[in-house]
Parts: structure tokens; C-alpha cells; sequence
């Protein structure tokens, strides 16, 4: 046994394998593995399943934590991968309902420019060219790329890992091409109009970096995959959507522990071999998929004999995202009356979104923001004659780190006023007269709930290091040790997470079948 020994009268139980926390990345390794038949055991720490993806109440109005519109879903008709996956699941349509979001976002700007771009490949693309005629052939040019990383994305799915480099480059050498780029250098392909790149850019904060930092494979993919199958919502926000995962686990026979903070990941001949809890609580297993951070995982959990040097590297190597900030206000008047007439509008100070990246940096208020109107699409997501809107923007929270306990409420409050200042100006001019309650979420309340470090909601940052290509994988330092969730994989993101579970069940499977340990 390396590291601690533990006191053998602790053990509870056996299980073939073990998943560390119920966020979305822990729901869909669980959940794969359960389908195929394996006995799974699910901890975790809150008293509810989904990590990010869960709700609250404050007064009489249920607020949405995360979710502003899924991707990937698509409909029965027309079948995104995570709508397969769940369906495969027994999680649609019997548990779960979805709304599609009727427009794909609203995109205001505070000189006045205000549009809304409606979804769909063919209407998306037709808008750009009706708003801006002197670019309709980089319009169409730039969209015949999108559809060629999906069908490039579409190839390496089917594939189901089946497939080689050469193969990819050859028959999709697209996707190879975007990868290496920042949507900044694919933008400067095919356009010239500033007010053009940023309102196609304006999905920027969904991976946490503006144009001339994010990953283009990971920007194209998210658009293209929009466009394609939708943007969608589930009936009784994301904690139905994490409870519907955890019935089904169950059903198929796994097991789930709340309240179940795991300390400490156990090691016996250089491999995982069970987890403690804080309370001292041993469950032994053969294998462990952890859904905390890779950091901490590592370096918090697992005693540091067995780490190697070079997979440190490799976690403290990429940078840190960005966290959240978020302002959740429950209005006593009906969207309607109050001019919400999308889902989600961006709110941009300015076309020039390195600046607007540059505000996260600073306890300032934010150049950029989103405000989410659920009531447009789900009426009865608050009281008769209310509306819950949530206006969200990113920060460092390595920023917070250093703000000191007499400063924060300060801070925190004029940033949120600022954001509700930018809704005053663009879209409702007297919100404020009717806000009901009004609750602030910041780096420092993310990380307090997830853990993640610096509160980080998509995990490393999305740029060309790493995109969806050269990510950390799910394989972990040790054998009989994977990684899921938002800091590995196809990066952060619901549907981006509950994919990284079924990828590393996958790895799992492959590495039992292969004898690789
Ligand atoms: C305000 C906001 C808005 C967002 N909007 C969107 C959006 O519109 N679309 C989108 O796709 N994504 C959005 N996201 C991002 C998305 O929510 C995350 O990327 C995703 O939920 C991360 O999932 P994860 O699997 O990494 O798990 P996490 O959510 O990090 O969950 C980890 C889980 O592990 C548990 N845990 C931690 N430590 C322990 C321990 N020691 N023992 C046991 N359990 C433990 C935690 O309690 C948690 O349940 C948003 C996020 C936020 C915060």
C-alpha cells in the first residue's frame, strides 16, 4: 500500500469501479458504464447530483445555476450525439422533455446595434448575408468550413476511435487546419468586417476566450453544432436534466452516495485501488474515475510517491479558465411587458473583444455579458406574471483569490449594479423598478460549491494548446485512474462533459479488453 496506510475495519463495501463526484462528467462516465453492466458506485460530496448544472431557490422563483442553451441535442427527428447517448440511456423521452430555444441569440451592442440571429445553417447564414451584402462570399465560404469540421467531427464519431491520423487529415483536413488556429486567423480568411467577426463571434464567453485566443476547432465545432441540431433547454432546468441521469444509473443497477466527500484515493502496487471518505469511510475498487479537477486529483488525493513527474507537467502546464459572474434576478413583471423577446442577448460595450476579455482580468465590470430570459422559452420557469433572468459574465478567479473579506461585498455589489446597468440602457429601462430578488454568484461561490480551482467553470482555457485535440486525456496518472468533466477531453461545457464521462468509460472498457492493466 503506498502512501497512509488505512484501517482495513473501515472498508464498507467492494466495486468494480468508482466515480468521484456527481457533476455532468461523473453522471455520463457513470451512466455508460452502468449500461454495459458494470457495477458502479457514484460519490458525492452535495446532497444533490450535477456539480454546475443544479438550481436554487431564493424567495418564491427557482433559479437555473448554469445552463444557458444545451448543444448537441437536436430533436428525435434530427439526432445531436448527447440526444443518442440519453436516449441510450432511457433518460429521453421518458424522464426528461426538452425545449428548443426558438432563435439562436440576440446580439446588442451599446451604440444602438441590435439583431437577432435566428438558428438553423441555412437561415443563420442567409441573416449574415442580408446584414452585410459586401461579405456574402466569406459568408459563404466560412460556412461551407463550419460544415466541413462537422462532417470532420461526424467522421472521427462514427469512428468510435477507430481511425488514424492520416486518415482524418486526408479525407478531413479541415479539422487539422483549425486546430492550429485561433478564430481570429480563420476570421482574417474570410472576412473584413469588424461588427461581422464579433457578432459571429458573440458564443465567445460559452468557451471563456475572444477571438484572438480561442481555439478555432472548439469555437467552429460549438457554432457549427448549434446550428445544426439547435440550442436546447430541459423542462425543470439542469437539475432534471443531472436527476433523470441519476434514476437511470440507478435503474441500471449503480449506486449513488451523497454526502460522500471522497478525502483521499487509495494506491496498492502502483495503481488505484479504492477511495476514503473524510469521515473515514473506505469503499475498495478495481478502477477510479474522478470528476474532481486533474489538480487536485493528483496532488490533493492520491499520495505523491506514485505520480509521475511528467504528468505534473502536464497538468499544471496549461493555463486556468475563467470563472463565472453572475447576477440571478427574479423581476415581479412578465417578460413580456418588460421587452424580453429572446432567450439569450449578448450585451457588447464594444466590437473590440480583446478588450472585453480584457475586463475579466480586473475587478472591473465586464465589457461583455449575457442575459438569459428562460420565460421566453419555458413561460412557467417563474410565478404567473414574473420572469427570471440571469445576466452572466467571466473572471479570473485567481483575481478573487486576494480580495479581502471587507472589500468583497463591495465589489461583488458594484459589479453586479453595473451589469444590471447594462440591461438599463439596452434592452429594459426601468428593470430596476421591478426586481423582486437579486443574488450574486462569484468566482469565490463557484469554487466554493464545485471545488474546481479558481472556480473555473470549462476547466484549462480553450486555446490552440488546448482545444479539443490536445486537451489532457482522461487516461490519469496511475493505472486504474481516469479523468472526466470540463478540464479534460473536448473541454468544458454541458454536453461537452457528459461526453468526456462516456469517452473515459470508453478508454475504461478498451484498457479491460486490451489488458493493459
Ligand atoms: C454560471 C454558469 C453558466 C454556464 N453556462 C453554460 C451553458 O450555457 N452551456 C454549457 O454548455 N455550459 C455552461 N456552463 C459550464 C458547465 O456548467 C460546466 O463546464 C460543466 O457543468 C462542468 O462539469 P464537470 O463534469 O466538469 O463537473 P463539475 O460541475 O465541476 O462537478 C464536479 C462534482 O464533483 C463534486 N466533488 C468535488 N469534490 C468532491 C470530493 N472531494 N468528493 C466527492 N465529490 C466531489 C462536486 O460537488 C460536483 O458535483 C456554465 C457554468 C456556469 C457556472
Amino acid at each position: 500500500m503506498e502512501g497512509k496506510d488505512f484501517d482495513k475495519s473501515r472498508v464498507v463495501s467492494r466495486y468494480p469501479i468508482i466515480v468521484i463526484g456527481a457533476g455532468l462528467g461523473g453522471l455520463g462516465a457513470a451512466c455508460q458504464l452502468a449500461y454495459v453492466g458494470k457495477k458502479v458506485l457514484l460519490l458525492e460530496k452535495h446532497n444533490v447530483p450535477g456539480g454546475f448544472a443544479t438550481s436554487f431557490v431564493r424567495g418564491r422563483f427557482e433559479f437555473e445555476g448554469a445552463l444557458h442553451e444545451l448543444s448537441d441535442m437536436g430533436t428525435q427527428e434530427n439526432q445531436g450525439s448527447l440526444y443518442r447517448f440519453l436516449e441510450r440511456l432511457g433518460v429521453i423521452p421518458d424522464k426528461l422533455q426538452f425545449k428548443q430555444v426558438p432563435e439562436f441569440y440576440r446580439s446588442v451592442f451599446l451604440d444602438g446595434y441590435d439583431v437577432t440571429m435566428p438558428i438553423g445553417v441555412e437561415e443563420y447564414t442567409n441573416k449574415l448575408i442580408e446584414l452585410f451584402p459586401s461579405e456574402t462570399k466569406g459568408i459563404e465560404d466560412f460556412m461551407e468550413m463550419c460544415k466541413a469540421v462537422l462532417a470532420g467531427i461526424e467522421f472521427i464519431v462514427h469512428k468510435r476511435g477507430k481511425y488514424s491520423a492520416a486518415e482524418v487529415l486526408k479525407e478531413h483536413p479541415w479539422l487539422a487546419r483549425v486546430s492550429g488556429l485561433t478564430l481570429a486567423e480563420v476570421f482574417e480568411k474570410f472576412f473584413t468586417n469588424k461588427r461581422l467577426m464579433a457578432l459571429i463571434a458573440q458564443l465567445w464567453g460559452y468557451l471563456g476566450l475572444p477571438p484572438h485566443r480561442v481555439n478555432a476547432y472548439a469555437f467552429l465545432a460549438m457554432l457549427i453544432t448549434y446550428l445544426k441540431f439547435g440550442a436546447a433547454f430541459p423542462m425543470g432546468r439542469s437539475h432534471a436534466l443531472t436527476s433523470a441521469m441519476v434514476k437511470s444509473f440507478e435503474e441500471l443497477g449503480g449506486e449513488v452516495r451523497y454526502n460522500a466527500l471522497v478525502d483521499r484515493i487509495l494506491v496498492e502496487n502502483g495503481r488505484a485501488c479504492g477511495v476514503e471518505l473524510l469521515n473515514g469511510d473506505i469503499y475498495l475498487c478495481d478502477a477510479v474515475i474522478s470528476n474532481i479537477n486533474p489538480i487536485c486529483t493528483t496532488m490533493k488525493m492520491l499520495p505523491q510517491e506514485v505520480v509521475p513527474e511528467s504528468y505534473k507537467k502536464q497538468i499544471y502546464a496549461p493555463e486556468i479558465g475563467p470563472s463565472g459572474f453572475s447576477v440571478y434576478i427574479g423581476l415581479n413583471a412578465s417578460y413580456k411587458e418588460l421587452g424580453f423577446n429572446v432567450h439569450e442577448t449578448f450585451i457588447n460595450e464594444t466590437d473590440d473583444l480583446k478588450k472585453a476579455y480584457e475586463s475579466f482580468t480586473k475587478l472591473d465590470p465586464p465589457k461583455y455579458l449575457v442575459a438569459a430570459c428562460y420565460n421566453h422559452i419555458y413561460e412557467d420557469i417563474s410565478p404567473p406574471g414574473t420572469t427570471q433572468l440571469v445576466l452572466t459574465t467571466l473572471q479570473m478567479g485567481k483575481l478573487w483569490q486576494s480580495v479581502s473579506p471587507d472589500q468583497y461585498h463591495h465589489i461583488k455589489d458594484h459589479i453586479a449594479d453595473k451589469m444590471v446597468e447594462m440591461i438599463k440602457d439596452t434592452i429594459c429601462p426601468n428593470i430596476r423598478d421591478y426586481i423582486e430578488v437579486a443574488e450574486t454568484a462569484t468566482p469565490l461561490t463557484y469554487y466554493r460549491y464545485s471545488k474546481n480551482i479558481e472556480g473555473a467553470i470549462y476547466g484549462y482555457t480553450q486555446d490552440i494548446l488546448d482545444g479539443p485535440t490536445l486537451r489532457l486525456k482522461s487516461r490519469g496518472s496511475i493505472p486504474g485512474l481516469y479523468q472526466v468533466g470540463a478540464w479534460t477531453n473536448i473541454g468544458g461545457g454541458f454536453s461537452s462533459s457528459i461526453l468526456s464521462g462516456r469517452i473515459a468509460a470508453g478508454m475504461y472498457l478498451r484498457d479491460i479488453r486490451e489488458g493493459r492493466w
